[in-house]
């Protein structure tokens, strides 16, 4: 007889949450003396004012370990049902290099790297970016393409305005093919609408068809139908009218076809999707936009740039960042902060892999199975429209196109059922000699062989066949090898620091962990390879995963109903926006379009305003980092009857708890204006308050802030928008239904859906009990950071009880007066300390914005208040005139090894002290270049790859 003891039971498995949160339950002990405190629920009981605390806990289900919950995201996998993708609608079947996925996509030294807004650590990226940046440029025939956008659809959005921008035209009418993507059209609507944009929708194959007025023109090409179509004549009348020309265009037909910029094109938008990135059921992936000369400063988005460091070497940086919206705020070009970075490094990397012969013979190969496709159905009596395509055959089949596809479902294929007698056909690298026998018995076409259709000419146009060259930079051409691309990638993640390095304090940014458990389902087939437009029935487990985020994130949110389709928080922010409006106006109050704005709020608020037709009027705040009540009420009443909505952050960017804000809530309310609560600081929330019961009626989450996605470098991010339940009848509609209330706000109806398998895996692994100690967590790590720094550096703003949320802002403005020591000095010292550098100047010019996060161990933490500590005593040594200021470890930072291991070493402070200023340790970071000269960069604009020669021996 078997005696099970408690000594023989199995231990436990350490639950996730201890994985997750950093300092262990001795060490957040400590911490709380620290503070003052006895337990972190006094802590946040403390911290957050009564009026909005909801301590209730959280509705979820209990917390599963990391194999019970990879087992239960394997069955829902598993209800996925994976098909030949043969949909085309500009989402194809791409074969991922193995060396790519691994090293990039699944290398946490690519996915858990921040924006390169500090260049210095960030060459490695910033390279990746010029490449995608030159590949974009070549590709499309223009001269500057940015870093990337977010989607084609809203690329295709952002060219319809920076067309209008670009022209003296005062038309209101943009003028788009017929051919265009139908998911395209629809967000082009949604994005028209409030700015008053008339969408002129026609064939324009022919220019005749051209309106008499109008601004700008969207071609797509190829188009949609796959027609292969020269658009030269109607560039060319669009101009004689002073008109802008973008064309939507498929990187991998214009590696055998004339690129739109030798068809006279401005702008080039699209996808890099079938650049070895996954469609993940419709995202993430790299949009791009390319420019002729003289639109580069009016790109949206991030630009990449060549500038120099201090010893006159060559080194990459963001360029012309003072367009960001942060700084333009209303005045900014769009609204895009977080982009889809990483999905474009994999997409260079694509193109770096296989060089421009390989991208010709992969086009090519893709072109001959589309032409062979097309010739054995021509063989069997079925009508093929057009003469010229590229790899999508549009065929003709009087009232059988639905048994068609049903039938090509059976032999497991997708095909696209463009209307009842057009079945469209879409092929690509990944498509076999057995998916085209399939796709001819589906049409009741059956061919025995190929050999005797091998002769058929190409369907390209002569005249359109491309010969003029690209990526003949020599990167494209040096990593032909495994082992040769292997040791590239190594040698550009090597450059960076990233989070698998250290800490990352950025304030407002929330860079914690994301575990590995979280990430790896997203390279599951049964995830990567799903089309955003596939069946329903064979989407059944994406689709119970976005039902159960969607119920999940109304439960921590206190919200009703959850959209995951914006793909930034920028996006989220317009689709909250766009509801509000619909909303006043389905009360017949479309008249109400002011939207106020505190001073401290981010960037983009201001900036998804104005895109949704909205006006900024800014509220003030006071000495305390507040808002200022008084001045709402003054803002209140001179826009009494037009009032839309207020946007506040909360906790605010200031990182405290404001007490005022059910007061705030309330005085808008009474206004009849709708509260915006800007949902990024949602890690100083979780379990502890929730928007949707304090007073707001809408928000947008950053899941690549508080629920674990990484930042991947810029990108890619989820930004799904929350609401009450009388908005939720205007969160954004179907890309392909025409009957929504509001449109769409991305291309895919679930927005980046091939990464939600992230917050999912978090959600489970943490349940109600872990995300509340998160975020106790969260606020206890910035309170015990403010307190060991405060008596260094004084912290600006403070709550209830002299607390802070889940950030802090430390004040330089005194010290950099006394001593001439700046903001960027101590940013850029912190790299030889081996650190990141905290946000500096958001939201208040002259600071740095600490958050470090539940997943920073006390260790970590204690190592970066004594850098900063350290760094105070380095600047009190400038200050009493010990060293000058400009000759000190603070100007003079980073140190690469090249300059401390120099012959000459003229500066008054020991090499030692540059290279290891808290000791000599293993693992030290150094930054491959000095500080880098960003002026520089701005005045000599160079955003591709810059030759060889330029990096001397
Ligand atoms: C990050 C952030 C945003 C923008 O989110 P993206 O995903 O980068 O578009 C908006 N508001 C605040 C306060 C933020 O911190």
């Amino acid at each position: 007889m078997t005696h099970r003891s408690s000594d023989d039971r199995a231990p436990e498995a350490t639950p996730f949450v201890r994985r997750h949160v950093g300092p262990s339950p001795d060490d957040q002990r400590r911490m709380l003396d620290a503070v003052g405190y006895t337990s972190t629920d006094e802590l946040l009981r403390a911290a957050i004012p009564e009026t909005i605390g909801a301590h209730d806990g959280l509705n979820l289900r209990p917390a599963a370990t990391e194999t019970e919950v990879i087992a239960e995201l394997r069955s829902l996998a598993a209800q996925n049902r994976r098909m030949r993708q043969m949909i085309g609608l500009g989402y194809h079947g791409t074969d991922t290099p193995a060396v790519i996925r691994r090293n990039v996509l699944e290398s946490p030294a690519w996915y858990t790297a921040y924006t390169p807004y500090q260049p210095e650590i960030s060459q490695g990226r910033l390279e990746a970016l010029l490449n995608f940046q030159t590949v974009v440029a070549d590709l499309t025939g223009l001269d500057v393409a940015g870093a990337s956008l977010l989607d084609e659809a809203t690329a295709a959005a952002e060219a319809m305005t920076l067309a209008r921008r670009a022209t003296k035209i005062t038309s209101p009418v943009f003028a788009v093919d017929a051919d265009v993507l139908p998911q395209t059209l629809a967000v082009l609507r949604t994005r028209a609408v409030p700015l008053g944009i008339e969408l002129h929708v026609a064939d324009l194959a022919d220019p005749a068809n051209l309106p008499a007025e109008y601004y700008g023109v969207l071609l797509q090409y190829p188009g949609t139908s796959g027609r292969v179509t020269d658009h030269t004549a109607v560039i060319e009348a669009a101009h004689a009218h002073g008109a802008q020309v973008a064309v939507a265009a498929d990187l991998l037909a214009l590696a055998v076809l004339r690129s739109p910029g030798e068809m006279g094109a401005d702008i080039a938008v699209g996808s890099a999707q079938r650049f070895g990135v996954p469609m993940g059921f419709g995202g993430p992936h790299a949009g791009y936009m390319s420019v002729r000369k003289g639109l580069e400063r009016m790109l949206p988005g991030r630009l990449v740039g060549v500038s120099k460091d201090v010893d006159g070497n060559p080194a990459y940086r963001l360029a012309l960042q003072t367009r960001e919206q942060h700084i333009r705020r209303e005045k900014a070009t769009s609204n895009i902060c977080t982009a889809q970075v990483l999905l474009a490094v994999i997409a260079a990397c694509y193109a770096v892999y296989h060089g421009p012969d390989g991208l010709r013979a992969i086009a090519h190969r893709v072109h001959r199975r589309a032409v062979l496709l097309a010739e054995g159905l021509r063989q069997r009596g079925i009508e093929v429209d057009g003469e010229a395509f590229f790899d999508t055959v549009l065929a003709r089949v009087p009232g059988q196109a639905a048994d068609v596809v049903a039938a090509a479902a059976e032999l497991g294929v997708n095909l696209r059922l463009v209307d009842a007698d057009h079945v469209g056909v879409t092929c690509d690298e990944t498509t076999t000699v057995g998916d085209v026998l399939s796709v001819w018995r589906a049409f009741g076409a059956e061919q025995s062989g190929f050999s005797e259709l091998e002769d058929a000419p190409d369907a390209l146009p002569a005249a359109l066949v491309r010969t003029s060259e690209y990526l003949t930079h020599p990167v494209f051409h040096e990593h032909r090898s495994e082992t040769a691309m292997l040791r590239y990638l190594r040698r550009l993640s090597d450059m960076d620091y990233a989070l698998d390095r250290g800490m990352i304090p950025l304030g407002s940014c929330t860079m914690k962990l994301n575990a590995t458990t979280e990430m790896e389902p997203i390279s599951w087939p049964d995830f990567a390879d799903i089309h955003p437009y596939a069946p329903e029935d064979q989407t059944r487990g994406y689709r119970q995963l976005v039902g159960d985020l969607e119920t999940w994130l109304s439960e921590v949110t206190g919200y009703d109903a959850v959209s995951l389709q914006p793909n930034a928080g920028s996006q989220g922010e317009f689709a909250g926006l766009l509801a509000i409006h619909a909303y006043h106006a389905d009360r017949g109050e479309s008249h109400r379009d002011v939207c106020l704005i505190p001073s401290s709020a981010h960037g983009t608020n201001a900036a998804s305003a104005v895109m949704a037709g909205m006006r900024v009027v800014v509220v003030g705040c006071d000495d305390d980092g507040n808002i200022d009540l008084a001045d709402l009420d003054r803002k209140i009443e001179a826009n009494a009857d037009r009032l839309a909505a207020i946007m506040v952050t909360y906790p605010s960017t200031h990182g405290v708890y404001e007490t005022g804000i059910s007061e705030v809530c309330a005085k808008v309310h009474d206004a009849g204006g709708q509260v915006y609560v800007d949902g990024a600081n949602l890690n100083a929330l979780l379990g502890f308050a929730k928007p949707g019961k304090f007073g707001a009626d809408v928000s947008h989450l950053n899941l690549h802030k508080t629920f674990c996605i990484p930042h991947g470098g810029g990108g890619p991010g989820i930004g799904p928008v929350a609401v009450r339940a009388h908005l939720a009848d205007y969160l954004p509609g179907h890309p392909l239904a025409a009957d929504a209330k509001v449109g769409p706000v991305a291309a895919a109806p679930y927005g980046s859906a091939g990464i939600l398998p992230i917050p999912w895996v978090y959600l489970r692994l943490m349940g109600g009990p872990g995300l509340t100690e998160a975020t106790a967590v969260a606020v206890l790590a910035a309170n015990y950071v403010a307190a060991r720094l405060s008596p260094h550096f004084p912290v600006l703003y403070t709550g209830n009880k002299g607390l802070v949320a889940h950030e802090c802002i430390l004040d330089l403005r005194g010290i950099t007066k006394d001593t001439g020591v700046t903001v960027d000095d101590v940013a850029k010292r912190l790299i030889d300390y081996g650190f990141h550098a905290p946000t500096m100047s958001f939201p208040v010019a002259g600071t740095l914005m600490v958050e470090p996060t539940e997943s920073e161990d006390l260790g970590e933490l204690d190592r970066f208040c004594d850098a900063m500590i350290s760094i105070r005593a380095e600047i009190t040594r400038v200050g009493e005139g010990e060293w000058p200021v400009a000759d000190s470890p603070l100007s003079n930072a980073p140190h690469t090894a090249a300059m401390v291991t120099g012959d000459e070493w003229t500066h008054p402070y020991p090499r030692s002290l540059a290279a290891y200023p808290a000791g000599r340790h293993a693992g030290k970071y150094w930054a491959p270049v000095r500080r880098i000269d960003g002026a520089f960069g701005d005045r000599n604009l160079t955003c591709s790859c810059p030759p060889p020669e330029a990096f001397g021996s």
